[in-house]
């Protein structure tokens, strides 16, 4: 007899919970598989981390091209030490893996201590994972000397390779910010770099194996074991364009469900991310079936003692449809605002009355230091036509600016200290004053942004970004023609940012530099170029 959807949906969320607590599972129990195949293959992650506790992550792979090669559940072992020899063992356990959540297992492990590092590795029967390296935050409160993260993006497979990733895996970083991108929904692209992914993903499977896909990339598993990441999702790991539970306009022929490749892709990204099991039982009030079951809770806060915050965001899951796209139109447009009489419609929202509600509160209780917002587009407002008149993207904040002007003003409202905007989508590196009102050349800025360039997508034409970028005097460096990432510095009198570029994406090999470094002071919401 066939399950409801909200039944199969209360039936994972269980399974979920069960996989990251730590479990004694008696040995006569074990389920251990003899396998003749390495099934560690997509490696290991961590995420997540607070002052005491991470998640650990794997997933374990059938043998190519064997069906069915897999038992339906697993006994992982998992163990935590302070050393890479595991001499120092503080932690260690069993878990599940499951074929409802393909394998993966989200081991959320405690009783860690505040801001140290750690080393991990999964175990079964005689396979040994790759470990993995991942630490914990400062204690709340804790004076913190110096923090580093790496902000990234947009890396899609077939445009190039993620050797991004090995020159970050060089850089000493406590944390990475993933902010949207990850996996790309398309069957392929022209002049593809490397083969595949070669069909559109729609199923939940179609979803698994574009994550297989990209996962098996030894660079991308590299700075995944290398520290624990946060991350926020944008458009491409559902579909382009999408506004909520609305499809954008670009999939395969035919008929598609949104809400069921929604759902789907939105259980792949869980099954194949280093992601507390919370995010999924949060969506438990919005049980009752279609897309609003699939709810899934990304958004949230971490603490680094005194030093700083990040809230991170989503704002594609509870999104307001885009604006002015005429009559039945769906997804992203340039638009001229003069022309779009519901731009600035006060009920239009990125990020939905409930998580702005909880950012308001999270921004009530600011850190001292620095407060960092981590999403997944640009912030400022970016108008693309020289001299008069203005032509505005709709798909980023500049479709929402009634929405970006309530957030600019929540950070005044509560005196928040040292705001810094993180964001990517655009594939173009742009830094900049954040303002309180855009529309007003004379606005005192309010915070600064990084908005970082993609790791390996495709960037825009090189001329059209110098003519924005003097037609926006509040960002005060922009550049397209680059793939890479950020590293930000951040002690408590200054940050330092430095955008690291590759020379060639489509090489495996690519060679990495600093384009541009920038500081900014505590107390003066200004960047300063290096
Ligand atoms: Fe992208
Ligand atoms: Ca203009």
């Amino acid at each position: 007899m066939a399950r409801s959807p909200s039944a199969d949906r209360r039936r994972l969320l269980g399974l979920a919970l069960a996989g990251a607590s730590t479990l004694w599972i008696p040995r006569a129990a074990w389920s251990v598989p003899r396998l003749s195949h390495d099934p560690f293959g997509l490696g290991v992650a961590s995420g997540s981390p607070d002052a005491d506790s991470v998640v650990l992550w794997t997933r374990l792979l059938a043998e190519p091209g064997v069906s069915d090669g897999l038992p339906l559940v697993i006994t992982l072992g998992w163990e935590v030490a302070e050393d890479e020899a595991f001499s120092r063992i503080v932690r260690r356990g069993q878990t599940e893996a499951r074929a409802e959540l393909a394998h993966s297992v989200h081991v959320e492990v405690g009783g860690l201590r505040p801001d140290r590092w750690y080393f991990y590795r999964f175990t079964l029967g005689q396979a040994v994972s790759p470990m993995g390296r991942t630490r914990t935050l400062p204690a709340p409160g804790a004076a913190v000397a110096r923090w580093r993260l790496a902000y990234a993006s947009c890396q899609r497979w077939d445009q190039g390779y993620f050797a991004a990733y090995r020159h970050m895996a060089e850089e000493d970083v406590d944390t990475v910010l993933f902010l949207g991108d990850y996996i790309y929904e398309y069957p392929g692209t022209s002049n593809p770099v490397r083969p595949g992914p070669g069909a559109w993903a729609v199923s939940l499977e179609d979803y698994r194996a574009r994550y297989a896909l990209y996962k098996s990339d030894p660079d991308l598993q590299a700075m995944h074991a290398r520290c624990p990441w946060f991350l926020t999702w944008d458009d491409h790991e559902v579909q382009n364009d999408y506004a909520g539970a609305l499809a954008g306009e670009s999939g395969p022929p035919g008929m598609v469900d949104f809400a069921a490749r929604r759902a789907g892709a939105y259980q792949a990204y869980y099954e194949h991310q280093p992601l507390r099991a919370a995010v999924l039982t949060r969506g438990l009030a919005g049980l009752g079936g279609g897309s609003s079951a699939a709810e899934m809770r990304i958004h949230g806060r971490a603490d680094f003692g005194r030093l700083a915050s990040l809230y991170m965001l989503d704002d594609r899951q509870y999104r307001d449809p885009h604006v002015c796209v005429g009559d039945g139109g769906r997804g992203s447009r340039s638009i001229d605002p003069a022309a779009c009489a519901a731009l600035w419609d006060p009920a239009r929202s990125m990020l939905g009355a409930s998580q702005e509600a909880w950012l308001g509160r999270a921004l009530s209780q600011p850190s001292p230091g620095w407060n960092l917002i981590g999403q997944q587009t640009l912030f400022g407002r970016l108008d693309r036509r020289a001299g008069p008149g203005e032509l505005l993207w709709n798909d980023g904040w500049d479709g929402y600016p009634a929405a970006r002007a309530r957030l600019t003003d929540t950070l005044r409202a509560n005196r928040v200290a040292n705001p810094v905007v993180f964001g990517g989508d655009v594939h173009q590196n742009w830094v900049g004053q954040v303002k309180a009102d855009y529309r007003d050349p004379a606005s005192r800025p309010v915070g600064v942004e990084f908005c970082g360039t993609s790791v390996s997508s495709r960037g825009p034409s090189v001329s059209q970004v110098a003519e924005r970028l003097a037609e926006n005097p509040h960002f005060v460096f922009a550049d397209g023609s680059h793939r890479g990432y950020g590293v930000a510095d951040f002690s408590p009198a200054r940050l330092s940012v430095r955008l690291r570029v590759l020379d060639d994406a489509t090489r495996k090999d690519a060679a990495v530099q600093t384009l541009a470094s920038f500081t900014v002071e505590t107390g003066r919401p200004l960047v300063l170029r290096d």
